[in-house]
């Protein structure tokens, strides 16, 4: 094997942050090391080769070591929903190691922020060793100062809730947009986990938007950015829910709440229908029992969800057509539904969008109901470790 081989092999062999660097910074040097062998007395260049592959094994060793501890770190995750509020521990592997769910509905803004204060504790009570918590809301955020600028679908409005919690807690405390939790726990650990570019939407009450761009989450010139529940995708279309003063966006087509809402719509033109007959019988038709009845084959229902699949994919068009992300996640409460609206959803991007970004794939989100929560625990870890 001749020196130049040799040499990247020893650069070349594992992975490593380190060993990257290493690897433009010594081969450089190795080859122009190379280069002298033939002047240099018989065995000295041998020498100087052993000891910085010592050197390299070292910084590897020290980089492993360094990991682990860090896998070790603990940090407390929380995701406020409008119907529920999840919080968990989790360190980087990410393990779970303790968690709940409490209630979140009908709070006013204290009542909230006690909440929030109340479960971190809890949640650094259980795990003493947490070192520091990250809080996902679904609101626009202004990232630096923390503050919940305003919200759609829960009663919180300019309120400085980083600064308000870390009061309370005594830990590192950091805030964001639920959604942008949900595209961070994605892309470390989920669906996205390997791409540099990617999309997230979150269907629930709302739909919610993340957004991946080289290995970061992007979040807009103040933190409110990447709100891809509001793209619109009629501009005649129904007013949007909550405070968005917007028409036709595609939150009031394909959310949790929008599909409950066709679902009752369809039940009272197809009274024959599984639907029709469900409401006729006095019970409440909300996104669940729209999935449920679709997936027992109800035509009604496959309508409704089939619809809504059709709109959510023309908002992917536009998306796909601006980012070109190699990976559309799509995740929340109402992806209970599945192929059912992915399937709609990809040949519409397949047959409207741009080649080559009509190839993004379209997929379920990995992490199920606790992306927000790990998302949070995983943002808490990373701005703890900046500081
Ligand atoms: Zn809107």
């Amino acid at each position: 094997m001749d020196l130049v081989s040799k040499v990247q092999l020893v650069l070349g062999s594992g992975p490593g942050i380190a060993a990257t660097g290493f690897r433009f910074v010594l081969q450089p040097l190795y080859i122009g090391l190379a280069k002298l062998r033939k002047q240099a007395p018989p065995g000295a260049m041998d020498l100087v080769f052993r000891t910085v592959r010592a050197a390299l094994f070292v910084v590897r060793c020290h980089e492993g070591l360094t990991m682990v501890l860090m896998n070790r770190i603990e940090t407390i995750g929380v995701d406020l929903g409008g119907t529920k509020l999840a919080v968990g521990v989790v360190d980087g592997e990410p393990k779970t190691l303790w968690s709940d769910q409490v209630p979140s509905n009908g709070y006013s803004q204290e009542g909230l922020i006690d909440l929030l204060a109340e479960q971190i504790n809890r949640a650094h009570e259980a795990r003493p060793d947490a070192r520091a918590a990250g809080v996902g809301i679904p609101a626009t955020i202004d990232f630096e100062s923390g503050h919940a600028v305003s919200t759609v679908n829960l009663d919180l409005e300019d309120l400085p809730i980083k600064d308000l919690l870390q009061e309370r807690v005594g830990l590192p405390t950091v805030i964001d947009n639920d959604a942008n939790l949900a595209m961070l726990a994605e892309a470390l650990y989920g669906a996205a986990r390997g791409a540099d570019y990617a999309l997230m939407l979150t269907l629930g009450t709302g739909i919610g938007g993340g957004i991946w761009i080289g290995g970061e989450i992007f979040r807009g010139s103040t933190g409110s950015g990447a709100e891809l529940g509001h793209t619109v995708v009629d501009i005649n279309g129904p007013r949007c829910q909550g405070n968005c003063p917007g028409r036709g966006c595609i939150e009031t087509f394909a959310s949790g709440t929008a599909i409950a809402r066709q679902g009752r719509e369809a039940a009272e033109k197809y009274p024959e229908s599984a639907l029709g007959k469900l409401a006729a019988s006095g019970e409440k038709i909300g996104g669940g029992a729209v999935t449920q009845a679709a997936k027992d084959g109800d035509a009604a229902a496959l309508e409704v969800i089939s619809t809504a699949g059709h709109y959510l994919g023309n908002a992917i068009v536009s998306l796909t057509n601006i980012f070109q992300p190699e990976v559309v996640v799509l995740g929340g409460g109402a992806m209970a539904m599945g192929e059912l609206i992915l399937e709609p959803a990809r040949r519409e991007v397949r047959e409207r969008g741009l080649n080559p970004n009509n190839q993004a794939k379209i997929v379920a989100a990995e992490l199920g109901p606790d992306s927000g929560m790990i998302g949070a625990a995983a943002l808490a870890r990373i701005e703890s470790e900046a500081s």
